[in-house]
């Protein structure tokens, strides 16, 4: 069956958004996954459709309730992943994408004002996602990066581009810069060994440089992965 999304939000006209175009886009129209969008709304249960109230304890903004907020959650929850984005989460990894795209979908919350009563993720297992140290005005954003993430890993979206282990993040690396024609230009040329043709000695390269541009603007994921991931690949030998 194919990847299936959920989405509970406040925003519904957010949707498809970005993720109706495109290789996204593409595979939706073609069944290759699937995208509900639900209105946060619709599970309010009293006469003014309130989904929100002030905070507990003082303070500026709204909370969103949690009974209207497990209303939501329970007309959809069927085993999938339970996802609510908010910047306390734990950040997205390439690692939690690839699983992700690998099971049967996900169910994502997306918040809104100073977020969600936090009794939600006592009551329901939801899973808290970010996606960044920084702060949106809503999950809606976050929710289509996360899929958009998911989405171009499933089977036949991308093709071959989407698997290479060589990508950024796949082996704690950040993937190696690449260049294209024209072969000069503003008096800068690309990089002789590209043109070599030798791709032992290209691969090596790329390492080299996957490794120097890690440790020069991530030195947090080297950190994370230890050493033992970052070997060459085979038949990489660096001859300078
Ligand atoms: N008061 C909250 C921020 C609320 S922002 C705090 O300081 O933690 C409103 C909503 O935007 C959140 O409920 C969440 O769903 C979404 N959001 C904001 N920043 C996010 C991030 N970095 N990752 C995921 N979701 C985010």
């Amino acid at each position: 069956m194919p990847f299936r999304a959920t989405v509970l939000t406040l925003y519904p006209d957010m949707f498809p958004g970005p993720l109706g175009t495109s290789l996204a886009g593409r595979a939706l129209a073609e069944g290759g996954w699937s995208l509900d969008i639900r209105n946060i709304r619709d599970f309010a249960a009293d006469k003014h459709r309130s989904v929100d109230d002030t905070p507990a304890g003082g303070g500026a903004g709204m909370v969103l309730r949690c009974d209207v907020l497990a209303a939501a959650l329970d007309s959809v929850a069927d085993g999938r992943s339970l996802l609510a984005m908010t910047p306390r989460g734990a950040p997205l990894t390439q690692a939690r994408v690839r699983e992700m795209a690998a099971g049967e979908g996900a169910i994502i919350l997306c918040g809104r004002f100073e977020g969600f009563d936090e009794r939600i993720f006592e009551a329901r297992p939801l899973e808290p996602v970010s996606v960044g140290d920084y702060v949106l005005s809503g999950g809606e954003l976050g929710a289509m990066v996360l899929l958009d993430a998911c989405v171009r890993l499933l089977p036949g979206v991308m093709g071959a581009a989407s698997s290479g282990e060589e990508e950024s993040f796949e082996q704690g690396l950040l993937e190696y810069p690449h260049y294209t024609r024209p072969f000069e230009w503003e008096g800068r040329t690309i990089p002789e060994v590209l043109r070599s043709g030798d791709h032992a000695k290209i691969a090596a390269w790329r390492h080299e440089r996957a490794l120097d541009d890690t440790r020069l603007r991530r030195p947090d994921l080297i950190e994370r992965h230890g050493g033992a991931s970052q070997a060459p690949p085979s038949g990489a030998r660096r001859e300078d």
